[in-house]
């Protein structure tokens, strides 16, 4: 019978660790290999990655994925939305509309109030099926009072014809109604407070379908804050509505490569609608 030795307890040592390394080498040799290639370096010691553009002044480390959205600060907790209201008659749904409207007045609940030119109520069909949310006013949605009638806002025109809808079908709002100054992104604050109008509208229309045009839209229907490309792809539920999430066209007009993403979800609202592109569409044309 062949002695065992008692196991002795290994200590966290110089001595004990260069130990546990020289008889896994030694094993691995006993298994016939003799080659090792080190691994890269982990993503989490590239910090210098981050540091390009101070180093340099001129190169810009952003990340690829989540470079569309801007940082939204999440201080508070996200409060609860409110309860969906009892549905509205079709035929009643405008005049709705415009109660809301009017209980908004000349509003100056939020801060966003001070450099206001325009309170952008939102625009469209009161019975539409398909509903665009985006973030917020810019300079022309300010002066003229109607969401994304800029270059963006015909780049959206673009992608709502490249479905085989009209304008006039569909419904178009942001998270905030007045335009944040120097277009930044929202506050929590202004967005919690502005979104119980947007979440009343959209309890008026019910709309089967409603498309979160970029992060801040996605991160305030959807009651918390995800990367948006973890958001896409996928059918959310928002308020007895179904929800998909694609890029703002503000961005895909800074990024047109990234159209042809915008189109996939577009696709998945249009297969949610049992819509089909118009025949002309059917290619692999983009908007
Ligand atoms: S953003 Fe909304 S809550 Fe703030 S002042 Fe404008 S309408 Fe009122």
């Amino acid at each position: 019978m062949t002695d065992v030795q008692p196991l002795k307890p290994i200590s966290n040592s110089a001595q004990d660790r260069q130990a546990l390394i020289a008889a896994r080498m030694q094993y691995y040799r006993d298994l016939g290999i003799y080659d090792f290639y080190r691994r890269g370096e982990p993503l989490e010691n590239a910090a210098w990655l981050e540091n390009l553009s101070a180093v340099s002044g001129e190169v810009q480390y952003q990340n690829s994925i989540d470079v569309e959205e801007q940082e939204i600060s999440a201080r508070k907790p996200f409060p609860p939305a409110p309860a969906i209201a009892e549905i509205v008659d079709p035929a009643k749904r405008a005049q709705a509309l415009n109660v809301i409207r009017q209980d908004i007045g000349e509003c100056t609940r939020c801060t966003l109030s001070a450099g206001r030119n325009k309170i952008v109520f939102g625009d469209g069909n009161p019975n539409a099926r398909l509903l665009f949310v985006g973030e917020g006013p810019g300079a022309d949605e300010d002066a003229q009072g109607l969401p994304f009638v800029g270059r963006a806002g015909q780049l959206l025109n673009n992608m709502i014809n490249a479905m085989g809808l009209s304008r006039e079908q569909v419904y178009i709002a942001n998270i905030v109604k007045c335009r944040p100054p120097g277009n930044r992104v929202p506050e929590p604050e202004e967005a919690h407070t502005c979104t119980q109008f947007l979440f009343r509208q959209i309890d008026v229309i019910r709309p089967e379908v409603i498309v979160a045009l970029g992060s801040t839209a996605a991160t305030y229907l959807l009651g918390g804050k995800s990367p948006l490309n973890a958001l896409r792809g996928r059918v959310h539920s928002v308020r007895d509505a179904r929800l998909i999430v694609t890029y703002h066209p503000a961005y895909l007009l800074r990024d047109p490569a990234q159209k042809k993403e915008a189109w996939k979800d577009l696709q998945i609202a249009m297969a949610e609608l049992g819509l089909s592109p118009p025949a002309r569409e059917q290619s692999t044309k983009t908007p």
